[in-house]
């Protein structure tokens, strides 16, 4: 017998830009463009990025302000209701709820598991909360055992245990240096191309 099936979805390049870099667009911060690229490891970064935001002044509710201008990427709603009339579908993020929350309203609050920000009594964010290492991977492996099927869609290097442990992967948006390295996962550009891939698995 065929089992149900479970998509688990990237959030940023996949259905949301790039909220860290659309943000510092937004506010004119260039200091917060930095990525995992640029400081690799990931906790001078996010000390980094408090630090920048408290010297501006800026408490999550000003920074959530900020996220809820941005917009979805074009078609992401339409593919994700599409999606998700179909199948189930869970978003494996590496952001943090409380950022992605302006985002989430605007796909009709679809289910997020990622990770989370402490704030103090004014909202400013003393302290970020990864709810565990690696949770993409070890939420796939869990929805195996619960005896799903998981197809797994993401853009950038940090999706690619995610993708390993799903029983089908596919990249999204993934830049081509990305797609060279891990060839063994089919690549697509638009919401259709990659709603056929999954309809193809269930
Ligand atoms: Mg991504």
């Amino acid at each position: 017998m065929k089992k149900q099936t479970l998509v688990t979805l990237d959030l940023e390049g996949v259905l949301v830009p790039e909220i860290w870099i659309a943000f510092a667009e937004k506010t004119g911060i260039d200091a917060l463009r930095r990525t995992t690229r640029d400081e690799p490891d990931y906790d001078v970064l996010m000390r980094g990025r408090l630090a920048i935001l408290d010297k501006h002044g800026l408490a999550l509710p000003d920074i959530q302000e900020v996220i809820g201008t941005l917009a979805p990427l074009d078609g992401a709603k339409d593919f994700l209701d599409e999606l998700r009339a179909l199948t189930q579908v869970v978003i494996l993020s590496d952001t943090f709820e409380e950022f992605a929350r302006p985002l989430m309203r605007q796909l009709a609050w679809p289910a997020l598991f990622c990770h989370h920000l402490e704030t103090d009594a004014r909202g400013r964010i003393v302290n970020y909360r990864l709810r565990q290492p690696n949770q993409k991977q070890k939420a796939v492996a869990a929805f195996k055992s619960l005896n799903y099927q998981v197809v797994a869609a993401g853009d950038s290097f940090n999706d690619t245990t995610m993708l390993g442990e799903a029983d089908t992967g596919f990249f999204f948006h993934a830049p081509e240096s990305i797609q060279e390295r891990f060839p063994q996962y089919r690549a697509f550009e638009r919401y259709e191309d990659l709603l056929e891939a999954v309809k193809g698995c269930l």
